[in-house]
């Protein structure tokens, strides 16, 4: 079931029409990371100490929850280098991505639920969920009470940076999206030795390119200012270039392209991706 159910991610992701730009110039997103978290895995409820006890349970979202299906949707290399290029906002194949693919990642999730329903399943997508919420004061700052990549790090995908994004082996430029089902499937492992190690910074001390990059000054060595990300992102960003991209959300980042984790976990050094 688990190689069906990986398959059917893929399949949808190459052949679907809405991952693709409108002028046919190729997709949003390479081939996705699949990973599986059990439904009872204890991080889940260790979330609502990290960050808050308005987190969410998977069993809360789907009273027969089980398992929750994670991917990772990879930014192809003609948008990334073309975001590496720019240096006050983000490029317009960017932003198209930000916009539309998300889009299609939110397509990819309600189809997700369709299919496994169609097998007689139940299945829920958090994302769309009545219950789903963003609460602008909590300990850590904006925080939603569930997170996508918070989940991909349960399902073993990636791990968190001195950017607060989410560093997969197809690196940090991707989208990603989950599904809760009542199928109980393998559990991916979590390959790392703790929750940051594919961040150099937090690895070994090194790098820090991702600061350099932000336009706003919202990274330093002491973390990510999601405050003054916000205000850039959905504030400056798409006042400036919305209209001019024609899309309703511009995203940002800068700190994830022309950096060493862009599509890798980096290794060493300050290696440029190619
Ligand atoms: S650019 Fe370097 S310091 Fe920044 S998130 Fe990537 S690996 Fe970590
Ligand atoms: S997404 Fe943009 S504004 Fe936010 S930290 Fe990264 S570079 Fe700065």
């Amino acid at each position: 079931m688990i190689e069906e159910l990986r398959n059917e991610i893929r399949r949808f992701v190459r052949e679907d029409p809405g991952n693709g730009f409108a002028d046919g110039s190729g997709p949003y997103f390479a081939e996705p990371l699949v990973g599986i978290a059990a439904a009872a895995d204890p991080l889940f409820r260790d979330y609502k100490t990290i960050i808050g006890p308005f987190y969410l349970l998977p069993q809360e979202l789907l009273a027969s929850a089980a398992s929750v299906i994670c991917w990772v949707l990879p930014i192809v290399q003609p948008t990334r280098a073309s975001n590496r290029l720019q240096s006050q906002g983000p490029s317009r194949e960017w932003a198209l991505t930000r916009s539309h693919g998300e889009a299609f990642n939110g397509a990819l999730r309600r189809h997700l639920v369709a299919w496994l329903e169609g097998r007689g399943g139940e299945a829920a997508a958090p994302q769309f969920s009545p219950l789903w919420r963003e609460f602008a004061e909590t300990p850590v700052g904006i925080a939603s009470n569930w997170s996508e990549r918070h989940t991909a790090y349960v399902a073993g995908l990636g791990t968190f940076s001195l950017n607060d994004g989410f560093i997969t082996e197809k690196g940090m430029a991707h989208r990603c999206g989950s599904v809760i089902t009542d199928l109980s499937l393998p559990p991916s492992p979590r390959p790392y030795p703790n929750h940051l190690d594919n961040c150099l910074y937090h690895r070994n001390g090194s790098c820090g390119a991702c600061i350099g990059r932000c336009p706003v000054q919202a990274l330093s060595y002491s973390g990510h200012d999601k405050e003054r990300c916000r205000a850039f992102v959905y504030g400056a960003a798409p006042q400036a270039l919305a209209e001019t991209y024609g899309v309703a959300q511009t995203g940002c980042g800068l700190c994830q392209t022309r950096v060493p984790c862009e599509a890798a976990i980096p290794l060493s050094g300050r290696t440029l991706p190619v």
